[in-house]
């Protein structure tokens, strides 16, 4: 069964797993190579093991393992052919082993097909995910500016979104950023905010999603209770309940969160690390 597991999100890093059978990917590395092995211990699966690790863009807090960690194991990279050039300049020795996929495309990773979609944001070929097996999807959605018709595309239909909502937009307005960072947020090409973010996760409830998960919150402008109530206020608008009718988590800044396994009728159920179920 496909499952998805943050092992951290957020601007100090950012990295997940998701599997299904003896199918393991790790998307993105942006904690160090320890952290990532200690984590996939945790949840069973040898590092060796990995299948590939997929990358959304080269910013350091969604790369800075992959080089320590490519030392360690033999697992292809694959991003988008812009971040490849990127990482093939700061990580030459391992050149060899990136693949470019370009946005929009599709690939079959032992169990997983794993699509690309192009994500507007300041970096050089940024991409989201979508994972599918056994009849089930999910999405992972961060690092954007806005929500674009590709973004949309993505993540409707599926039954579980990893769904930025990094900032509250007045905290940044109001806050001690310098006017060129608040600029950078906020803008196009910046973070989605907790409104355009539940924006985002009403679309995806609307079509069908069972669990939606916020990732990528701002230490500074944010806070796991007041995205979550952006969040609920919108589906709440829409007639969902969310403590009844969905899943509805934040990921952990710094730890694993729980394993969520994508069932046959879409819901997830939540473990916990140890095994015990959570929801
Ligand atoms: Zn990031
Ligand atoms: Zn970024």
């Amino acid at each position: 069964m496909l499952t998805v597991t943050t092992l951290a999100s957020g601007s100090s890093g950012n990295a997940a797993l998701v599997s299904c059978g003896r199918t393991h990917i790790l998307l993105d590395a942006g904690i160090s190579a320890r952290r990532i092995t200690t984590a996939l211990k945790a949840l069973g699966v040898p590092p060796q093991d990995l299948s590939a690790i997929v990358i959304t863009h080269e910013h350091h807090d969604h790369v800075s393992g992959l080089g320590v960690l490519c030392k360690q194991i033999p697992a292809p990279v694959l991003a988008s052919p812009a971040t490849c050039r990127y990482l093939g300049d700061k990580l030459p020795q391992f050149r060899g082993r990136l693949q470019g996929q370009e946005p929009g495309t599709g690939v079959q990773l032992g169990e997983i097909w794993t699509e690309s979609f192009s994500t507007p944001h300041d970096a050089a070929g940024s991409v989201g995910y979508s994972f599918s097996a056994e009849g089930r999807r999910l999405v992972l959605c961060t690092d954007l500016g806005y929500v674009t018709p590709e973004v949309k595309r993505a993540a409707e239909g599926c039954d579980l979104l990893i769904c930025e909502t990094n900032h509250d937009e007045d905290w940044v307005r109001t806050g001690p950023y310098p006017y060129y960072l608040k600029q950078r947020v906020l803008g196009d090409r910046g973070h989605l905010s907790n409104e355009a973010g539940a924006e985002l996760a009403a679309l995806a409830v609307e079509s069908g999603a069972r669990t939606v998960i916020l990732a990528h919150l701002s230490s500074e402008n944010n806070t796991p209770a007041h995205a979550r109530a952006a969040v609920c206020r919108r589906l709440a608008a829409m007639g969902c309940d969310p403590e009844r009718d969905i899943c509805l988590a934040v990921a952990p800044r710094k730890e694993t969160g729980p394993v969520y396994r994508l069932e046959e009728d879409g819901a997830a159920v939540a473990f916990a690390l140890r095994g015990a179920a959570l929801c």
